[in-house]
């Protein structure tokens, strides 16, 4: 089966129609149309096999995993999901696997309230990839910058859960929970919250490479310190007794992937805030405090100091500085 054959077969049918869209799958590009008034925010993610999955990984997990993570960066700015493109490169064309992956695909995408409008396939080690595009209002939106001293920092859902999810896999002979696999593969990122704090969060970030490590980010770019406290950090009931507290507790501040969202906002936010979540259905929990640059990121323990484990996954970090983290 061809290139043109397979798109047309699998994915054609996945590119919505609505007024959005003036010209999806087919040709050249696809044309589109941003609702007035409103900014354009685009992501792209990348899932390398052997460096993000395993071999043999089902299609199905790897569709709701891509997708998952990339519109989780929408959810960060507080953005709408509109359409996203897709680039696949595939060792062979085994149709099965396509069909399966094309399936769940197209089931994330709805749930996600996103459509295909375009993408590339190509021959190669396996290597998928979703750029998403979404919108907010012009001039708004969640950034990284923007968080003040005195500010509380929060979290929603529970951490740590995907990083079991990966130990599952890694060494399924300690056990393999179904719910911490399901929060490594079926990643949900946190569209509705977003748009909740949008108006009250002073800044915000998904956590895909560990809360310290994200949160890292925020306090670079709003150039402010920050502490955080271990016990306060949300467990799931799942993650505790898979791996006990003490280590759960290390994964919800170092482990990746979890794609839930940091955030920080004004005191005098707080109770409003906590008003705009109710019915959303997914807890929100203050895990700390915005300090002074000078203070750096700091870690307690019960409210006292205690140090801080090794951060989240880079990607280009040398051997030595991963060891030196390990
Ligand atoms: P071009 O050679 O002009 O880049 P292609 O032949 O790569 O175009 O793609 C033809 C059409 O199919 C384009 O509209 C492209 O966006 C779409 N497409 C290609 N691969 C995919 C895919 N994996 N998923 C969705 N659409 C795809
Ligand atoms: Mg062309």
């Amino acid at each position: 089966m061809d290139e043109f054959a397979l798109i047309g077969r699998y994915f054609a049918g996945l590119c919505g129609s609505d007024d959005s869209i003036v010209v999806g799958i087919g040709d050249d590009c696809a044309q589109l149309r941003v609702l007035p008034g409103h900014d354009l925010v685009v992501s792209i993610d990348t899932l390398v096999e052997g460096t993000h999955f395993l071999p043999g990984t089902h299609p199905e997990w790897l569709a709701s995993r891509l997708l998952g993570a990339a519109v989780s960066d929408l959810a960060a700015m507080g953005a709408i999901p509109a359409w996203f493109t897709l680039a696949l490169t595939l060792p062979e064309a085994d149709e099965a696997w396509v069909g399966r992956f094309a399936s769940q695909l197209g089931r994330s995408a709805r749930q996600f309230g996103i459509t295909l409008v375009g993408g590339d396939t190509t021959r190669g080690p396996l290597t998928l990839s979703a750029q998403v595009h979404g919108w907010v209002p012009a001039g708004r939106g969640l950034h990284r910058r923007g968080a003040a001293v005195g500010d509380l920092v929060c979290v929603t859902g529970t951490l740590g859960d995907s990083r079991g999810g990966l130990e599952c896999q890694l060494a399924p002979e300690k056990g393999v929970n179904d719910s911490l696999l399901e929060r490594f593969f079926a990643p949900q990122p946190r569209l509705d919250c977003g748009r909740r704090i949008a108006a009250h969060a002073s800044a915000c970030i998904d956590i895909s490479d560990g809360l310290l490590a994200d949160l890292g980010h925020v306090l670079a770019a709003s150039e402010v310190g920050a502490r955080i406290e271990r016990r306060a950090l949300p467990l799931s009931p799942a993650l505790v007794s898979y791996c006990g507290e003490t280590q759960a507790r290390d994964w919800a501040l170092c482990g990746g992937e979890d794609f839930e969202l940091c955030f920080t906002v004004p005191v005098s936010r707080w109770e409003t805030l906590q008003r705009d979540l109710a019915g959303g259905g997914v807890p929100v929990t203050r895990i700390g405090e915005i300090l002074p640059a000078t203070e750096g990121l700091q870690l307690a323990d019960g409210g006292k100091p205690c140090p801080l484990p090794g951060t989240g996954y880079n990607h280009f970090a040398s051997a030595d500085d991963r060891a030196d983290k390990e």
